[in-house]
């Protein structure tokens, strides 16, 4: 019976559909779960279960709520002056709520990657992958460097406001070149490349699952359902399933060859340090047994996003009234020469339309693109309902807040083009009383706006990253199996290494398309793979 039952939603978990045993578990139908599961359950005669925490069609609110520790000097205009750490929640997860934006990174990125000693991830390695789940309708892109036909679907704004193109011609001016940032490398501005078909976002449930859902039998997906351990036989050191909670019962799935963990960059750490993997002194005194003394949580990137320049242009609005959106993004170098040691770009500058009063508007964004700073995360209660303890770090190293003042001068630059003159532009200041008693566009003044109106830029990464054990600082190898555990992989933007842009999306779709390849071709060398597009 089990086995007919139809990539079926098992909502609630309690379905006599479901199995004890599947091949592979898949924990988290976010961005990387579902393709995994997806692309797994291409291999007709394996079993796999996707386990979600969130609803099928996303929560009415989707996102986990999850703030950071207070910390001094940032996040000053939050609620309870904390961090929001953005966190979707639903089959899709991030991808549920994110701004869409499609970023892959530079081909230097991935190559650094592979210098780490990933060398299997350098940019020849995983062009394939992003040219395969991209279906690129942008007449502008470079044929050679982007995908057509594949799941993800990326769009360019079909209407774009007219002081848009001001921006680019600004940014122009400046030396940047109007290009496909996807396919370029450097110093580049362009119009933002949007996840989305026929005007409506593709999430990842999208673009992976719903489309074949009565076609692969063997996928099973038990939505509103957490996993709250990953069970590890203490004398072999291998997975062996999960435990899960749905409707208050906790129950045990186990698994014959992988548990793949795709919770994301907050949960998988979370649910690895639950489960006896990660520092040792720290899971120690929780009564944690350690099966791997792993850097867990120990670093996490993360980056920070603030819009302090808002203006106000000469023109009114002509057509009916569109609602904020980001249009365009620059990448460039605007870095203090002794602290930028890197080839590309130190630098995201956005540009955001925001229509109101019947006059058009339009802000600024900056993006630090290399911060210095590192967060982390912690377990402070082996109750797996509580989320971890979170700590941005944002600016602790000073260095960082020259770097977005610096950003915020060319910023201005930018405005004080005279491709800007015409529209006789004027600044509107800011709602940050603390600091009104500034002189508006001081260096002092910036600083102070940053740190009241800045805010977590999509989401952290990096929380368990790949490499090898011995540098000390990773958790999984190149192969994303976890160091240390036989049968358990991390795929998900806990793995990911820096990139040079502010977004991760894109790098968390190649991630697991690559991942998917690499565990069929470990449990299926030699068979013949019944693939798809
Ligand atoms: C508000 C916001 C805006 C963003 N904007 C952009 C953007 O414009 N461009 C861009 O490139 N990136 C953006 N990002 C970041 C990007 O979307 C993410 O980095 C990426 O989608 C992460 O994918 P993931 O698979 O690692 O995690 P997720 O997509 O978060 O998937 C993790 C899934 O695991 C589930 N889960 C967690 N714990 C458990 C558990 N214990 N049991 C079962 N399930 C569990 C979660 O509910 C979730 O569905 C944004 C992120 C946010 C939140």
């Amino acid at each position: 019976m089990a086995a007919r039952c139809a990539a079926t939603a098992i909502a609630g978990g309690i379905a006599s559909s479901l199995r004890t045993v599947y091949d592979f578990i898949v924990v988290g139908g976010g961005t990387a779960g579902s393709v995994i599961a997806s692309r797994l359950a291409e291999i007709r005669r394996w079993n796999i279960l996707l386990i979600e925490a969130g609803e099928e069609a996303g929560d009415a609110d989707p996102s986990w709520r999850l703030r950071a520790e207070p910390q001094a000097g940032t996040c000053l205009g939050a609620p309870d002056k904390r961090c929001e750490i953005p966190a979707g929640k639903g089959l899709g997860g991030n991808t549920l709520i994110n701004n869409m934006l499609y970023v892959r990174g530079t081909p230097s990125d991935y190559d650094g990657w592979a210098e780490q000693g990933n060398v299997d991830w350098s940019y020849r390695n995983v062009l394939p992958y992003f040219l395969k789940l991209e279906d690129v309708r942008i007449k502008s892109s470079t044929r050679e460097q982007r995908g057509k036909g594949g799941p993800v679907s990326i769009l360019e704004l079909p209407k774009k406001s007219p002081i848009v193109d001001t921006f680019v011609a600004a940014c122009n001016r400046l030396g940047l070149r109007t290009v496909d940032y996807n396919a370029e490398t450097n110093q580049t501005v362009g119009y933002v490349q949007l996840t989305r078909r026929r005007g409506k976002r593709i999430t990842a449930a999208d673009a992976y699952i719903r489309p074949f859902r009565t076609v692969f039998t063997n996928l099973h997906i038990m939505t509103a359902a957490r996993v709250t351990r990953v069970l590890i036989d203490p004398r072999t050191k291998q997975a062996t399933g999960v435990t899960v909670l749905t409707n208050g019962i906790e129950r045990r799935v186990r698994s014959n060859k992988e548990v793949i963990l795709c919770a994301g960059p907050i949960f998988t750490p979370h649910l690895l340090l639950l489960s006896g993997i990660g520092p040792k002194d720290s899971l120690e005194p929780l009564g944690i047994s350690v099966h791997a003394d792993l850097p867990v949580g120990v670093e996490m990137n993360l980056r920070h996003v603030a819009f302090p320049l808002h203006l106000a242009t000469n023109r009114t609005i002509a057509d009916s009234p569109t609602p904020t959106k980001l249009e365009a993004m620059a990448f460039l170098n605007a870095a203090l020469p002794q602290t930028h040691r890197h080839f590309g770009a130190s630098h995201e500058i956005l540009f955001q339309y925001e229509p109101r009063d019947s006059r058009e508007y339009f802000s600024l964004g900056l993006i630090h693109l290399r911060p210095a700073s590192r967060g982390f995360l912690r377990l402070n209660t082996t109750n797996a309902l509580h989320p971890p303890l979170i700590y941005t770090n944002f600016f602790t190293d000073p260095s960082d807040m020259e770097q977005v003042v610096r950003g915020i001068a060319t910023c201005v630059k930018i405005v004080q083009s005279d491709e800007f003159s015409k529209l006789e532009l004027k600044a509107r200041k800011l709602q940050a009383p603390p600091c009104d008693r500034l002189r508006y566009g001081t260096d002092e003044y910036w600083r102070c706006v940053v740190r009241h109106v800045g805010h977590v830029a999509d989401q952290p990464y990096g929380t368990c990253p790949m490499g090898s054990r011995s540098n000390g600082r990773s958790v999984v190898s190149a192969e994303l199996r976890v160091h240390g555990v036989d049968r358990l992989r991390v795929a998900d933007a806990s793995t990911m290494l820096p990139v040079a842009n502010g977004h991760t999306q894109a790098t968390v779709y190649m991630i697991a398309e690559k991942a998917s390849d690499m565990i069929k071709s470990y449990w299926d060398w030699g068979n013949e793979l019944e693939r798809r597009r």
